[in-house]
C-alpha cells in the first residue's frame, strides 16, 4: 500500500519514526510529510496567510512549516508522486480519547484524509511520562494489515488509542465508541516583563461520566481502543424538530435581500 504518514508532534518525533519503521518493515511504501515542529492541539487548522516552506529530508520524507492538516493536503496535491491508499497519523505522544478528537492535530490529519476521499487511521499512545512506542508501532502495522485485508472503504477513519503497557499485558482490542474527556481548564494568570497580564492554559484531566463501553474506559482497563469516526456532525434527529420552529423570515427584515416567505 501507498501510505501517507503524518503526525502533530513534528518531523523526527519518536512516535512517527517508530511507526514509519514498522510500516516499511511490512513492505508499505510510506511517505512521511510532517510538521517541522510540534503542532499538537491545532485541530483542523490550515495555513492561508503565509507561505508553506518544505524541506525534503529524503526521497520519501518532507517537513512542512504548517499544521498537520496542511501536511496532508500538501502531500496529496503537491509532494507525494503517487496515489495515496491510506493516511496514517501518529503515533501521538499522549491520548486522543473521547472529546480530545476535536482538538487533536493527530486525529484532524486523519480526518483530512477522509475529506480527500482516502481512509485513515490515527494512533495515540496513552501515557504521561514514559513513552515506549515499539509495541504501539507493532500494533499499528498489524491493524493496517488487517484493514488492507478487509477493505476499509473510502470513508473510514479509525481512531486508535494504545494503553501504556507492554503488549503482553494488553487485555485485547475493543471496537468502541468515543467517550468524554473533561479538563480542569485552569488558566494561570501571569504578568509578562512589560507588566501586561497574560493567561496560560493548564489543568489535568477531570473526572467525567463515561459509559463502560467508551474508549476512555476501555483504555483505562488495559484494552486497545479502536473507534470508527465520521466527519458529518449533523444531528439527524434534530432536523425535523428545528424545522418545526417554522423559520420563515418575517416580511420586514432590515437590509434583507430575501423576499418574505423565501427560506
Ligand atoms: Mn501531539
Amino acid at each position: 500500500m501507498n501510505i501517507l504518514l503524518t503526525n502533530d508532534d513534528g518531523y523526527g518525533a519518536p512516535g512517527l519514526e517508530a511507526l514509519a519503521a514498522a510500516l516499511r518493515e511490512e513492505g508499505h511504501h510510506t511517505f512521511v510529510v510532517a510538521p517541522e515542529r510540534e503542532r499538537s492541539a491545532m485541530g483542523h487548522a490550515i495555513t492561508l496567510h503565509k507561505p508553506l516552506h518544505v524541506i525534503q529530508h529524503h526521497e520519501q520524507a518532507w517537513a512542512v512549516s504548517g499544521t498537520p492538516v496542511d501536511c496532508v493536503k500538501l502531500a496529496m496535491h503537491a509532494l507525494v508522486p503517487c496515489k495515496v491508499d491510506l493516511v496514517v497519523s501518529g503515533i501521538n505522544r499522549g491520548a486522543n480519547l473521547g472529546t480530545d478528537v476535536y482538538y487533536s492535530g493527530t486525529v484532524s490529519a486523519a480526518i483530512e484524509g477522509l475529506l480527500q476521499g482516502v481512509s485513515a487511521m490515527a494512533f495515540s499512545l496513552v501515557a504521561e511520562e514514559q513513552f515506549e512506542y515499539e509495541d504501539a508501532a507493532w500494533l499499528a502495522a498489524w491493524l493496517v494489515g488487517a484493514a488492507s485485508r478487509h477493505d476499509m472503504g473510502p470513508r473510514t477513519l479509525l481512531n486508535v488509542n494504545v494503553p501504556s503497557l507492554p503488549r503482553h499485558q494488553w487485555r485485547g482490542v475493543r471496537v468502541c465508541e468515543l467517550g468524554v474527556r473533561h479538563y480542569q481548564d485552569v488558566y494561570d494568570r501571569r504578568l509578562d516583563p512589560r507588566g501586561r497580564i497574560y493567561y496560560w492554559l493548564g489543568g489535568a484531566v477531570a473526572a467525567a461520566d463515561n459509559p463502560p463501553g467508551s474508549d476512555v474506559e476501555m483504555v483505562a482497563r488495559g484494552f486497545v481502543s479502536v473507534t470508527p469516526l465520521r466527519v458529518d456532525l449533523t444531528r439527524p434527529e434534530d432536523l425535523e424538530r428545528i424545522a418545526g420552529w417554522g423559520l420563515t423570515l418575517p416580511s420586514q427584515v432590515p437590509g434583507a435581500t430575501h423576499r418574505a416567505g423565501e427560506s
